[in-house]
C-alpha cells in the first residue's frame, strides 16, 4: 500500500480518484499504475452539475514521465455520468487533457525538451515519440497557452522576419512587447515574405485591443513609417496613438 500512496502523491491523484495498484515489471523496465474512481457520482464536464455515475468506459492508457529508467504508464476505466441536460458524459480526468494519451506532466516535460533541443526531430527521438504524437503535444500546448491569455491593450508591436529552413523562405512574426518587463509574446505568424505582405494585424485575435486604431489591416510600409526602434530585419511600432 505504501507504493500506491507514494505514486498517488507523486501524481497528485486525490479522492475520489485512487491508485488501485502499482505493477513493477523489472524485466520490461516498466511501471504500470492502475487508477480507479471510487465515487458513485461525479461532475458533468459540460455544466459541472453533480450527477450519478452511469458506467465506465473501456480501459485507457496514458504515458507518464519515466520513473528512473522505467517507462511509466497509467491505466484507468474513466467513468461516465448521466446528466439530465447533457446525457452520458465522460468525467474530466485531473492527470491528462481530453483525447491525449500522455499525462499533463509528460506533455510539460516534452515541451521543455522541444524548446531546448536543436530541432523537433532531435527532441522527438529523445522523448521516444513519433512525429504525429510530437505534433499533437505541440498543438495542445498552444491551445492551453491561448486559453490562458487575457485580452489586453497593446502599446508596442514587434515586427520581425525570420528565415525558415533553407533558401528564401521566411516567417513573418508579430509580437506584443511589454514596455515594463521587456517580455515579448508572439501574436501572429505568417508564412509570407515581409516586403510582399499586407499584414493582418490583430484582426481575429481575442487578446488584442488597439485603442485609437480601428483599422484592421495595415501594410508593412505603414508599419515601417510608424516605427520607433528597429534593426536589421526587425522593427517595433508604437500601437498607441499617445
Ligand atoms: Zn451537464
Amino acid at each position: 500500500m505504501e507504493l500506491e500512496e507514494h505514486y498517488g502523491q507523486l501524481l497528485g491523484v486525490k479522492s475520489p480518484w485512487e491508485i488501485a495498484s502499482v505493477d513493477l515489471k523489472m524485466q520490461d523496465q516498466r511501471v504500470d499504475i492502475v487508477i480507479e474512481y471510487t465515487d458513485d457520482q461525479g461532475p458533468c464536464p459540460e455544466c459541472g452539475a453533480i450527477c450519478p455515475k452511469h458506467d465506465n468506459r473501456k480501459k485507457r492508457t496514458w504515458r507518464h514521465l519515466d520513473t528512473m529508467q522505467f517507462s511509466t504508464y497509467l491505466y484507468c476505466e474513466v467513468p461516465r455520468v448521466r446528466c439530465d441536460t447533457h446525457g452520458a458524459k465522460t468525467v474530466a480526468i485531473p492527470w491528462a487533457g481530453k483525447n491525449s494519451r500522455f499525462t499533463l506532466l509528460f506533455e510539460a516535460f516534452a515541451i521543455r525538451v522541444l524548446t531546448a533541443a536543436r530541432s523537433v526531430e532531435e527532441a522527438r527521438k529523445l522523448l521516444g515519440l513519433n512525429w504525429h504524437q510530437t505534433e499533437a503535444i505541440k498543438a495542445r500546448a498552444v491551445q492551453r497557452g491561448l486559453a490562458r491569455r487575457k485580452k489586453t491593450n497593446i502599446r508596442y508591436l514587434g515586427i520581425d522576419e525570420k528565415q525558415f529552413r533553407s533558401g528564401h523562405c521566411y516567417m513573418f512574426m508579430t509580437s506584443f512587447i511589454s514596455a515594463s518587463t521587456s517580455m515579448t509574446r508572439l501574436i501572429r505568424c505568417d508564412a509570407r515574405r515581409i516586403k510582399h505582405s499586407s499584414v493582418k494585424v490583430m484582426s481575429g485575435s481575442k487578446e488584442a485591443s488597439l485603442p485609437g486604431y480601428p483599422t484592421k489591416r495595415m501594410s508593412v510600409r505603414n508599419l515601417s513609417n510608424n516605427s520607433i526602434a528597429g534593426g536589421h530585419g526587425s522593427e517595433a511600432m508604437a500601437a498607441s496613438p499617445r
